[in-house]
């Protein structure tokens, strides 16, 4: 993914402002940036006629989109699975427990996950308690506002979110199959299943 620490200026070579890339990686960057050229010119002008003939196209294109969606749906989760957490998740959890502190972009990350998977605020709360600088009032706040007043939980960052913050830890190989952690946490529990 382009947003992999590999790709950060930081760890590129430079020489005299020019910065060295292999074949690939160049070939990588190139088809970034004509994916993004598409993007930006878009939504483009279609003639009605192009529209017409395409109808049954679009309509496959929504219904995945719409299929897609429901792999998010908050309501779908109905009991915590520990064992099918990714590792990201695992990590923050075992950094909780050891009374280490959440960069802010983590603590977000964990707690609209365990929302995401269906966690209760009490539950959530009770787990930073064993945090260093643990504070209820402000804790429950967060999680409150997380959770959103209208019960709507904010979705958790993608796997590529993740790592931009430096939030990937012990990627493994489940992980080269998702792009999000609710994704994971979600095949993990199908081939749990499907091994029983
Ligand atoms: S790839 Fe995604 S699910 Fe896997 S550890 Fe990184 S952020 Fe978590």
């Amino acid at each position: 993914m382009i947003h992999e620490p590999k790709w950060k200026l930081v760890n590129r070579n430079i020489d005299h402002g020019r910065v060295s890339l292999s074949r690939e990686d160049f070939s990588r960057i190139l088809e970034e940036a004509i994916r993004k050229r598409i993007e930006h010119g878009l939504p483009l002008a279609v003639p009605p006629e192009i529209c017409t003939s395409l109808a049954q196209y679009l309509e496959d294109i929504r219904n995945a989109l719409t299929t897609r969606k429901s792999e998010f749906n908050i309501e779908e989760f109905k009991e915590i699975m520990p064992d099918c957490f990714p590792p990201c998740v695992l990590h923050a959890l075992s950094n909780v427990k050891a009374g280490v502190n959440l960069a802010h972009s983590m603590r977000f990350a964990l707690v609209s996950f365990l929302l995401n998977i269906g966690m209760n605020m009490d539950g959530i709360i009770e787990l930073f308690k064993v945090s260093p600088d643990f504070d209820e009032e402000r804790t429950r706040y967060q999680v409150n506002h997380i959770h959103g007043a209208t019960g709507t939980a904010y979705t958790s960052p993608s796997c590529a979110t993740m790592i931009t913050y430096g939030n990937c830890y012990g990627k493994e190989a489940l992980c080269d199959r998702i792009s999000h952690p609710l994704s994971y946490y979600r095949k993990k529990a199908w081939i749990l299943k499907k091994g029983n």
